[in-house]
């Protein structure tokens, strides 16, 4: 009986330990994947899941997730998963790292690689360093510059560092400019003194160096030739540039009116054209005479008459533009801006730089007086040492004159032909009694043993004595 009895406890004791031991017995709580995970600022957190079992049965639907992370802010976060069996409740952790492993960027302005003059001071062109986390860190950057290398280097808040660099290089690998006054070649008279026109040298680095400018080489200008004038200059870098001056010293012009050496030599000019109407019959009756003359041109007329007298062999010389004394004669540089415009016109139409030339009204005209002293004293110098030549005339038609009429103006130029001379014809193709005379003056030369014969640069010059 008391057997019994001690049996019956031990079996209840086995079988209160055996229930409570079902009910506190811990389940099966699994964590998929690691209990820390590392995610990447930016990475968005995906549950690896879990499984909860507790002597077979799935208990895994009944868990909460307790989730803290907060994706904007880097830092260590808990995930906690909780189960309630039988009114006892089971906790698992999970720890998740956000972190931030990712470099600025920084970006430069300009060139990695700069090239400067070896004389200048690099100047920044400017960076940006921009962090995934930080945003904008600029400020952050340092700068640093050794041999020749900056470098910029930045750290953002978790310590990733960028760098970049940049190489300046200092070199001058481009040569100096000589710009010569005046022109390359320049046309000097035997006896003339040569006096250089000067020149300017400018460098990329070194700015104005025209003090370093060495010029060589000589001019005789007593001494008929082509002479060279060779200017060199050198920059700080060693980059050199050579120039050269041609200056050809040829034998002085005739000067007097009078001792030109194509005796019975007709010369017959037309001024002030072209002009329609007048300047196609001279044309016309000089090429069914087949003769050739020379045309002192304007800025006045049409080209087609230009272009023709070009293509009829004719030579076509510069008098003015404008033919306006109060402005050309006002000053040297008036004069020329003048010159050069007519002279672009020929050039335009013939394709040729037309050198001779006459001075409106003469280089013996006195109105030039009124509005320069001493300027034709100047120009029929400078002219000719400029290359150009310049033709006056010993035949004075007077069809710009007083003579109105055809017989007038062929009596004016028959009376003063002369053999022992070359006749240098002055008339305007602009004047309707000119073309009717002139048949008459070809035939008139023609019967009584002159040549006619257009001006070229071997014509010897005709020239006036100047009278300012
Ligand atoms: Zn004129």
């Amino acid at each position: 009986m008391k057997k019994k009895f001690v049996i019956g406890i031990i079996v209840i004791i086995l079988l209160l330990t055996a229930i409570i031991s079902f009910l506190f017995w811990p389940p099966k709580f699994e964590l998929k994947n690691d209990e820390t995970i590392t995610l990447k600022y930016g990475q968005k957190y995906q549950e690896p899941g879990y499984k909860v079992t507790k002597f077979g049965k799935d208990y895994t639907k009944k868990v909460k997730v307790k989730n803290e992370i907060n994706q904007k802010k880097l830092g260590t976060y808990k995930i906690t998963y909780e189960i309630k069996i039988n009114g006892i409740t089971f906790k698992k952790i999970r720890k998740i790292k956000l972190i931030d492993d990712e470099k600025p960027v920084i970006t430069l302005t300009g060139n990695e690689n700069v090239s400067i003059c070896p004389n200048a001071e690099y100047k920044e062109e400017g960076y940006k360093a921009i962090d995934n986390y930080d945003g904008d860190i600029t400020k952050k950057v340092k700068v640093t510059t050794k041999d020749g290398i900056i470098t910029y280097s930045v750290k953002d808040s978790s310590g990733n560092i960028a760098k970049v660099k940049r190489t300046i290089t200092k070199e001058d690998k481009t040569s100096p400019v000589i710009t010569l006054k005046g022109n390359k070649t320049i046309t000097l008279y035997l006896g003339n003194p040569w006096t250089d026109p000067g020149y300017t040298a400018t460098d990329n680095c070194d700015n104005d160096i025209t003090n370093n400018v060495k010029a060589s080489g000589t001019v005789n200008s007593n001494k008929l030739g082509t002479y060279k004038i060779t200017y060199t200059v050198k920059d700080s870098s060693g980059n050199q540039t050579i120039v050269e001056r041609t200056v050809k010293v040829i034998s002085k012009p005739t000067y007097n009116s009078n001792s030109g050496s194509n005796k019975g030599v007709i010369y017959l000019t037309f001024d002030d054209g072209p002009n329609e109407g007048t300047t196609n019959v001279i044309l016309d009756i000089l090429k069914e005479e087949n003769v050739k003359a020379t045309f002192f041109v304007t800025a006045k007329g049409p080209d087609y008459l230009i272009k023709r007298e070009y293509n009829e062999g004719h030579t076509v010389a510069l008098h003015t533009a404008s033919h306006d004394y109060s402005y050309l004669y006002k000053s040297v540089n008036n004069y020329y801006n003048d010159l050069f415009k007519v002279q672009d016109r020929v050039k335009k139409i013939t394709g040729q730089t037309a050198k001779i030339i006459r001075f409106p009204g003469g280089s013996s005209n006195t109105i030039s007086k009124k509005y320069s002293k001493g300027i034709m004293s100047t120009l029929t110098k400078d002219v000719v040492n400029k290359g150009y030549r310049y033709y006056d005339w010993n035949i004075d038609s007077d069809d710009a004159g007083s003579t109105k009429t055809s017989s007038g103006v062929y009596n004016n130029v028959i009376k003063n032909l002369s053999k022992n001379r070359s006749n240098m014809v002055l008339m305007h193709d602009i004047k309707t009694h000119t073309k009717d005379a002139l048949r008459n003056i070809i035939r008139y030369g023609k019967n009584n043993g002159y040549t006619f014969e257009k001006i070229t640069m071997s014509t010897p010059m005709i020239t006036h004595g100047v009278n300012n």
